[in-house]
Order: C-alpha cells, then sequence, then structure tokens
C-alpha cells in the first residue's frame, strides 16, 4: 500500500491548480528545438525557446559533439574532484574566463545547479544577501540554501538597495553582504542597473553576484551585461549559463582565480554531481569561440528582436519595457493568458502563455523569444496569427 496522504495531497492540489488554470501541459517536441518545431504532428514557428543564437542546432556543434563523443565517449565517469575532471573541463574553463574576462572560471552541470553551488559555498547563517525581487528561482533557492539573512529589495529600485544596504552593514550583525541580481530579468527582458548597483557595493563593500543568464551571447557583443556596462573588473561573482544562448546545458562562474579555487574546493555540486559529459563540454567551448570570433548570429538576432518588437507594437499590443531580445506580450489574465497561447498554436506558432507563480498574479503574458535563427518568413507568420487572434479576443 503507498500512502493515502500523499494521494489525498497530490489530488487536491492538482485539482485546485487545473481550476484555476494554472496547471502546465507539457507538449514534447518531435524532433530538434530549432526555429521550426513539431508538436503532436504539427509544424510550428518556435517562439519559446532560449536558443537566442540558434546554437542548440548548429551543424559545427553538432560536428564536434560526435567527434568528442568518439574520442571520449558519453559519460565523464566521475565527480570533477575525484578523476571526472577531463582536459576538456580545463579547456573549457579557460575559454569561460577569457570570454567573460577575468581570471579563472568553473563549470557545474547546469545555471541551476550553478547557483545552488556559489551562493552556498561563500555564505553563511552570519551573512546577508541583498536580492532584487524578481531574481530567478535558483537564486532564490541558492540564497536559502546558504542560510544567510535573505533581504529582499524591491525591483531596480536603487534607493532601497542603497537604504537596505546600509541599514544591513551599519547593523554589525552581518560578517558578509552579497547583492545578487540576474543581469536580464528573464520575465520582463530589462536589464539591472549595474553601475548603480556596483556604486552602492563600492559604498558599502559589498559583494556583487550578477546571473547573467539572459545577457550572456546577447548583451555586450556577447560577452553579456557586466562587460555591456564596462564593469568586469568590479562584479566578483558573474554566473551564467551555457544552456540558453550558449545552446548547450550547463552552467559557470567567472571571477578571480581564489574565488575559483575555492568554489572547486566547496561548491557541493562541484563535489558530488558527475561533471558535464564530453560532447556539452566540447559544443559548450566550440560555441564560445563562434560567438567570439564574429558577431553576425547576435546581429541576426538583434535585427529579428527589432523586427517582431516594431510590429507587435505597431498592432497595438503592450509589449513592456524590454530592452533585449525577450519579448512578453502582457495579457494579464491568467486564463485569457493561456487561451491567447492555445489560439497561437492552433494558428500555427508556439509561444508559451507564463503565469502565476512565475510571474505575479495578474500579468500574464505571452513570452516570445525571437532569435537569430528566425527567418523573416517565420516571424511575419507569427505577427499575422498574433493581429488576428488580438482582434478576435478584444485585446487589441
Ligand atoms: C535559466 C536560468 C537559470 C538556470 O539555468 P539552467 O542552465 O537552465 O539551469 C539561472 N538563472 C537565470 C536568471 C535563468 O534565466
Amino acid at each position: 500500500m503507498t500512502s493515502k496522504t500523499l494521494d489525498q495531497f497530490l489530488h487536491k492540489n492538482l485539482e485546485e491548480l487545473k481550476s484555476q488554470g494554472l496547471y502546465n501541459e507539457i507538449d514534447p517536441l518531435e524532433g530538434p528545438n530549432g526555429p521550426m518545431i513539431t508538436i503532436g504532428g504539427k509544424e510550428l514557428v518556435n517562439l519559446s525557446s532560449n536558443n537566442y543564437l540558434g546554437l542548440a542546432t548548429d551543424e559545427r556543434l553538432k560536428e564536434v559533439a560526435m567527434e568528442a563523443i568518439k574520442e571520449y565517449g558519453v559519460g565523464a565517469g566521475a565527480v570533477r574532484t575525484i578523476n571526472g575532471t577531463l582536459d576538456i573541463h580545463v579547456k573549457l574553463e579557460e575559454k569561460l574566463a577569457e570570454f567573460k574576462g577575468t581570471e579563472a572560471a568553473i563549470a557545474y552541470q547546469s545555471g541551476f545547479n550553478c547557483n545552488m553551488a556559489a551562493i552556498s559555498a561563500v555564505m553563511d547563517k552570519n551573512d546577508a544577501i541583498l536580492s532584487d525581487e524578481l531574481n530567478h528561482a535558483s537564486i532564490i533557492d541558492g540564497c536559502r540554501l546558504s542560510k544567510a539573512k535573505i533581504i529582499r529589495f524591491n525591483h531596480s529600485d536603487m534607493d532601497d538597495l542603497r537604504a537596505k544596504a546600509k541599514e544591513a552593514t551599519e547593523s554589525g550583525q552581518y560578517n558578509k553582504v552579497m547583492v545578487i541580481t540576474d543581469g536580464v530579468f528573464s520575465m520582463d527582458g530589462d536589464v539591472a542597473k549595474l553601475p548603480e548597483i556596483v556604486e552602492i557595493a563600492e559604498e558599502f563593500d559589498l559583494m556583487v553576484y550578477v546571473d547573467d543568464a539572459h545577457g550572456s551571447g546577447v548583451l555586450g557583443k556577447g560577452a553579456g551585461t557586466v562587460k555591456h556596462f564596462g564593469l568586469s573588473d568590479k562584479v566578483d561573482f558573474q554566473m551564467g549559463t551555457l544552456s540558453k544562448a550558449i545552446g548547450v546545458v550547463g552552467g559557470y562562474v567567472a571571477g578571480k582565480r581564489e574565488l575559483i579555487d575555492w568554489l572547486k574546493v566547496r561548491s557541493r555540486p562541484f563535489l558530488f554531481s558527475t561533471a558535464l559529459t564530453p560532447a556539452d563540454v566540447v559544443a559548450c567551448t566550440n560555441a564560445l569561440d563562434l560567438i567570439m570570433d564574429s558577431t553576425e548570429l547576435q546581429d541576426n538576432m538583434w535585427e529579428n528582436s527589432r523586427y517582431l518588437k516594431e510590429k507587435l507594437k505597431g498592432l497595438g499590443f503592450d509589449i513592456g519595457e524590454s530592452e533585449t531580445p525577450i519579448t512578453p506580450v502582457v495579457i494579464g489574465d491568467e486564463k485569457d493568458t493561456q487561451n491567447f497561447s492555445k489560439r497561437l498554436y492552433e494558428e500555427g506558432v508556439y509561444a508559451k502563455s507564463i503565469v502565476f507563480p512565475t510571474v505575479p498574479k495578474g500579468t500574464g503574458r505571452v513570452r516570445n523569444m525571437p532569435s537569430a535563427a528566425h527567418t523573416k518568413e517565420m516571424l511575419d507568420k507569427a505577427i499575422t496569427a498574433y493581429e488576428k487572434i488580438g482582434k478576435e479576443l478584444g485585446i487589441i
């Protein structure tokens, strides 16, 4: 017999989510996650993936990944600190440091895992973390895991941050104080006010941790939000993911040599979870070379973003204040948002609705992620569908 308590808990809560329109159905893709995808036998324009530069399906990367499997096998065989560190892991980390302009870097198995690892390796119960209220779930969980006091500040509100930084440092209660922020906020596409954050950090001697999952490969000629603002030597932790613009999987922190040395002996997923696979590592290293060698993919991505935004705005949609390719179309009500997304699907466009709890209640949106790999024809197809459905549902 399995647990009756568990059955009751699951049934009650699942039904509740479904009745509120908050239950997320997962649609498996029948093929690669490129600019066009197939779901349920239907071809759709894909505006939902984080594959900014189209690298997830890049032929050059597929080729080197297959070579890596032939040479090294499919698995790393152990955690990094036993004997799962292959020479290609070291090369990837050197490449990441070069990419970010730092002394060193450490790679993890995912971005999520990286935030869980790095924050708690440095912060403990005698410390405090000033955290933007819209920070990613992995930052929130990483902060919780550290047991440091979490002090949330209002989203990108520098007066609030300054006041809370002053209070935390002057209280004398904490050994160390960190400020942590997304570089690019993934739901709205706005960019953190890093110059002001760094200024406040200097004033109060705070550590600065920037999670640039959505900025790397996108801003700063590819190097990310920190580089975009020219602050590479003022941010202690430049965290990023290898799964978005880089197109593969994994996460990393780039920073000073001693920070990376510390993370290599103290961050638990590095010590207790098997290393990235050879194919992932080699694909990531080569993706970084592609990004550093040419801005062609980024130029295409920005051109496609400008085009999509201009057209959707022109039609009268509320596309928020995004400064990056992330293009939200804010609908508001959760059920209306899900309905809009469902209608897009019927019209051959895959753009996912994002609702509470991922975003605050009443700010449901359909989020569009234009990439370097889209053609104008694909985007036009999406824009036509938006116009039709927007009129049909009385949104424009
Ligand atoms: C996606 C994301 C992560 C997690 O990265 P993964 O590599 O997908 O685990 C972490 N932080 C932010 C801000 C993200 O957007």
